[in-house]
């Protein structure tokens, strides 16, 4: 599956919110960082104080001395959230898949977007100008097939860099970098490449894989690939970190399937009560299924939209489990769903997504849970059991 990917990134991000609440400092050094009285370090600095030598995590008191000129604040960083909230609204506009790596830098999947906005230098080149009129702050922004190429093209041509890079123009983008903008590159690989006379990532492209793992042990395959722009990352939205399931472990091993069903849409009723009781909703389905020999196979499946309602993710769930399943002889001992993607009910939701037949679906799952809280679990079983047994 072909991605693409951008990376947006702040250019000097919280000295430049500093000045963009203080005009006063326009035209300054301005350094954002821990007293030097107190052994603090540089937390950012302005692309005039930079010129001085100075940069992030340097000691306060060795960026005093290159750039005595120079304002000193105290970072605020209360005010840095709020805005890192209001650049991502920007984000949102084109994309669900963001994954923050800090309060000034994102990764955005855009590659579902595209359809809709036509192509990511239109969104990229969006993004940059929106922030830029919005919010009054520069931002970086590279393109690429994958994370780890969109990383380096933010970082290429800063500040106000805009820089994409091609399938076809991988290579050549790569060739003539030194190997330390490597993601991974540390004290001792980087002594390593030292040693072995490497410094660009033209001249790593020249060592075949078996050498690279000779030298770097596991993380020799990592730079054989990153030599070729290889990273198979996927974007994780930050509440995809979550999830909410429910297994359960059999006395015998169960092979008729029916049974099988029956417990895996009971699983999935508990599940999302739970969903819905936390506020939450889910994208992603999960299907998990231990065999009698132990082996274990989970499946998942993303929808467009986060969910709650019970009957979309008892069919995305029985479809895993009637399709994907392999097609040997099904006798399990366990038996699991789970959800994950988890979003805050608060959180809005893309409209295009929502049809009425799901707002139904939704407000006969709060009945549903309503009743059950007031008359016990057994209450109510749901018409999807029947129709169940009829197929
Ligand atoms: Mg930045």
């Amino acid at each position: 599956m072909t991605h693409t990917i951008l990376h947006v990134d702040m250019d000097a991000f919280y000295a430049s919110v500093e000045e963009l609440d203080d005009p006063a400092l326009r035209g300054q050094s301005v350094i954002v960082g821990g007293p030097s009285a107190k052994r603090g370090v540089v937390a950012a600095a302005n692309y005039r104080a930079r010129s001085y030598g100075v940069h992030s995590a340097m000691p306060s008191s060795q960026a005093l001395r290159l750039c005595p000129e120079a304002v000193f604040l105290p970072p605020r960083m209360e005010r840095y959230v709020e805005i890192s909230h209001e650049i991502h609204e920007v984000f949102q506009r084109y994309t669900p898949l963001i994954e923050p790596l800090s309060l000034d830098e994102a990764f955005l999947d855009v590659g579902q977007s595209l359809k809709l906005f036509g192509t990511a230098e239109h969104i990229g080149q969006e993004i940059q100008r929106q922030i830029q009129e919005e919010l009054g702050l520069a931002a970086s922004v590279g393109i690429a097939p994958n994370k780890f190429l969109a990383k380096l093209a933010s970082d290429y041509n800063k500040p106000y860099g805009f820089v994409v890079v091609k399938e076809d123009a991988i290579d050549a983008f790569l060739t003539p970098l030194p190997v330390t903008a490597l993601w991974g590159v540390g004290k001792v690989s980087g002594k390593v490449f030292q040693k072995l006379g490497i410094e660009t990532v033209g001249q790593l492209r020249g060592y075949s894989r078996e050498l690279l793992q000779q030298y770097f042990g596991s993380q020799g395959e990592h730079f054989w690939q990153l030599a070729r722009g290889i990273d198979e990352r996927e974007v994780v939205p930050e509440h995809e970190a979550k999830s909410i399931s429910n297994e359960t472990t059999f006395g015998q091993d169960i092979s008729d399937r029916e049974l099988l069903l029956g417990a895996l849409l009971a699983l999935t009723e508990q599940v999302a009560g739970r969903l819905r009781r936390a506020g939450l909703k889910g994208r992603t389905v999960q299907l998990k299924v231990r065999y009698s020999d132990f082996s274990t196979i989970t499946r998942s499946h993303t929808l467009p939209a986060a969910t709650d309602i019970t009957d979309l993710l008892w069919q995305t769930v029985r479809q895993m489990f009637e399709h994907r399943l392999p097609t040997r002889h099904l006798s399990l001992r366990l038996i699991g769903m789970g959800v994950s993607g988890l979003a805050e009910e608060a959180e809005p939701q893309p409209d295009l997504f929502v049809d009425d037949e799901q707002e139904q679906q939704s407000q006969l799952d709060s009945v549903t849970d309503t009743i059950r809280e007031r008359f016990g679990k057994e209450a109510l079983s749901r018409a999807g059991t029947l129709r169940r047994k009829k197929d």
